[in-house]
Formats: C-alpha cells, sequence, structure tokens
C-alpha cells in the first residue's frame, strides 16, 4: 500500500510521513500543492493525505481536479482547526473523511485503514484467507493461528495481495504500490520477495500466473 502525503508544515509531515511508514505503508511527501496534484495525478495511489492551506495550489483545488479528471483513490483531509466549513467544502470537492489539526497519530492511522479498507471492499481490519490472517492495525500475520514475522517489504506485499485477493497482480501493479517513488525499482526484487513470502507461510497461496503477474488462490482454485 502507498500513500501521497501533501502537508507544508516540515515539523508535521516529517512526523506523519514517519508514523505512516511505520504502519507499513511506503509514502511519497511533497509540501507542495502543485507537484502534490502532480503525483496523485500520475502515480497510483491507494490512499492520500491532504492538507488544504498550501503553497502553489490549495488543497480543496488539488482535490476537485482529480476528481474531475477521474482519480478515485480514497482522500483523507486535513484542516486547520475544527471548522466546520473547510470540512464541508472537502467533503463537497470529494474528500472521503476528513482529520482536525491538531489530532493524535493514531485516529489518523486507523481513518487511514478505514479508506483502503473500503476503498477495497472489506469490512474488517482483518482479513483471511485459507488459514493466513493478517491485522492491519498490528501489521501482524499469522496462519492457522501461528504467527509470522515478515519484513516491512514482505509485509506491505502480502498485506497488497490481502486486500486485492482473487485477482491477477502485475509486477507493475505491485511495484507501484509497494515503493515509494525515490526507491530504486527493479521488478525481479518482486520475484524474490514472492519466493520469500511463500517460503515463510509454509504453504503456496501466492500462484504465479505465467506472463500476467500473481494471484492469491488456495490451491486448487479455477482462474
Ligand atoms: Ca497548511
Amino acid at each position: 500500500m502507498r500513500v501521497l502525503l501533501v502537508e507544508d508544515e516540515p515539523d508535521l509531515r516529517r512526523q506523519l510521513a514517519e508514523t505512516v511508514a511505520a504502519a507499513g505503508y511506503a509514502v511519497d511527501q511533497t509540501g507542495d500543492g502543485e507537484e502534490g496534484h502532480f503525483l496523485g495525478d500520475t502515480e497510483p495511489y491507494d490512499a492520500v493525505i491532504l492538507d488544504l492551506g498550501l503553497p502553489g495550489m490549495d488543497g480543496l483545488s488539488v482535490l476537485e481536479r482529480w476528481r474531475k479528471d477521474g482519480r478515485a483513490m480514497p482522500v483523507l483531509v486535513l484542516t486547520a482547526r475544527d471548522r466546520w466549513r473547510d470540512k464541508v467544502a472537502g467533503i463537497d470537492a470529494g474528500a472521503d473523511d476528513y482529520l482536525a489539526k491538531p489530532f493524535v497519530m493514531e485516529e489518523l492511522l486507523a481513518r487511514l485503514r478505514a479508506l483502503i479498507r473500503r476503498s477495497t471492499g472489506h469490512a474488517s481490519n482483518d482479513l483471511e484467507y485459507a488459514g493466513l490472517r493478517i491485522d492491519t492495525r498490528a501489521a501482524s500475520v499469522t496462519v492457522d493461528g501461528n504467527p509470522i514475522k515478515l519484513t516491512a517489504l514482505e509485509y506491505r506485499l502480502l498485506a497488497y495481495l490481502m486486500h486485492h485477493q482473487g485477482r491477477i497482480l502485475s509486477r507493475t501493479e505491485l511495484i507501484e504500490h509497494l515503493y515509494d517513488q525515490d526507491f530504486d525499482r527493479d521488478s525481479n526484487t518482486i520475484e524474490v520477495f514472492v519466493g520469500r513470502l511463500r517460503k515463510k507461510l509454509g504453504r503456496d497461496l501466492i500462484q504465479t500466473e505465467r506472463g500476467l503477474g500473481y494471484r492469491l488462490a488456495a490451491p486448487g482454485d479455477a482462474t
């Protein structure tokens, strides 16, 4: 899962970026509205955290343009203080949720999880598939009740597969949703991570679809 963070206060942006990254997401960040608009327009994000008061282009205009151009990713708007007019304007512009400053990081993470969960069609923070279970709150994984220790990137890959279970996911899509824009991307690394996940999970739930990509599927499942 990859998140775009657009916030111009440097201290808050750094704190947000650290919190969101520590929760298992890849994060791209900028303090400029215009750059934020460009990134959201050209990169596939699983969610966006968007401040309203921004240099370059204000957050409402950024959001309105994305929606006008059909960009449908979930957007969490950060409003200055508890101004109801900002909330109404944000929701009218296409925000999926809002959070008034100041806020606690746990609430931001809970709202972010909920947005990603809803946008991928899941009702619960616990995602399950054939004995495999991930708790997106704790970023923890179990197989048949036994805890499995994963690295941050292994977890990110598994979480993306679990959110999109049953679908064939191309390597390009996986790379775009696993890494931030500064990461040196190499599509072979996906193969390596899939191999490690298969080994750690102890069963082959990640099927290779020749020439297409990968799919989370129980053995014997028809395509
Ligand atoms: Ca601001």
